[in-house]
């Protein structure tokens, strides 16, 4: 048990990659956070973790909303007794070529995936420092570091916003890591390459998502696509002890993509 007596927060956890590092760090032993603005998801997530024995409460949670983030963690801190790993996974898309990319799309994307992890750490932060302990993990992309994810078959138009965001999320990481650090925090994030979730499932029409399968099954040196399990296993190492000399990093998980290595 890798994570036994932690409390684990995990945004975005209704779904996708945020519901499989929920799962893999609850059968790790740690107490689960699932903090997600879909009502529905989140109590569907609790269930299911408490029907495996895992222990485990819901949040309804906008993560562009200090006031929310702020009763999140109060909320945790009261039920469980401290917050010892936060994961921001919650995160859009809202793809669209460049010269069409218009000032809601920018605000959004930018507004939930960089300034909503801002918040969330910024709100958990005191949390932590309190008791000299934590794990902050930020899902940044491969897009975030420059790789053209949408520039292949089955994709929907440009995504300026989205990688923006991304870089960011990689670069905020190296600064909180920075601040956080001598306060016992290590703040680290995953960059994902292409994992089929509902985030880029409901972006593409079926047969897309078959072709941009294809593709990023031909592009990977290990010739198969990632699974949200890949994702959560890299997270699972990053929130544990077995990294408590790693902080500031990105840790790619792409399977090898040929473009990049
Ligand atoms: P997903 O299946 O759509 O899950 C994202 C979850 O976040 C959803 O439950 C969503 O709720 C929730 N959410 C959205 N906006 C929120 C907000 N403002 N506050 C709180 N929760 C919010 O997507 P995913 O593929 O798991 O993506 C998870 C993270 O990985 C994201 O940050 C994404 O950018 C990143 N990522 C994904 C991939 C990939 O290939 N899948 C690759 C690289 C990076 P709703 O369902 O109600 O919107």
């Amino acid at each position: 048990m890798r994570l036994k007596g932690r409390v684990a927060i995990v945004t975005g956890a209704g779904s996708g990659l945020g519901k499989a590092i929920a799962e893999r760090c609850a059968s790790e032993g740690a107490s689960i956070v699932i903090a997600d603005m879909n009502q529905g998801a989140v109590d569907a997530t609790v269930k299911e973790l408490q029907a495996a024995g895992h222990q485990a409460m819901g949040f309804k949670v906008n993560v562009t909303s200090r006031a929310q983030l702020k009763e999140l963690m109060q909320a945790t801190e009261d039920k469980f007794g401290k917050i010892d790993i936060l994961v921001n996974s919650a995160g859009i898309t809202r793809n669209r070529p460049f010269k069409e990319m218009n000032d809601e799309d920018w605000d959004i994307v930018l507004g939930v995936d960089l300034k909503g992890t801002f918040f969330a750490v910024q709100a958990v932060a005191d949390y932590m420092i309190k008791h000299r302990y934590g794990k902050v993990l930020n899902i940044s992309s491969l897009g975030g570091l420059g790789v053209g994810g949408h520039a292949v078959g089955g994709s929907p138009g440009g995504s300026s916003n989205y990688q923006a965001a991304k870089a960011g999320v990689i670069q905020l990481t190296k600064t909180l890591a920075r601040e956080l650090g001598p306060h016992g925090i290590n703040v680290n994030s995953v960059a994902p390459g292409f994992i089929l979730t509902p985030m880029t499932s409901t972006t593409r029409t079926p047969e897309e998502v078959k072709e941009h399968m294809a593709v990023r099954t031909k592009t990977c040196v290990l010739n198969r696509a990632g699974t949200p399990q890949d994702i959560a296993n890299a997270v699972l190492f990053l929130v544990s002890e077995e990294s408590s000399f790693i902080s500031g990093q990105t840790l790619l998980v792409d399977g090898g993509r040929t473009d990049k290595i």
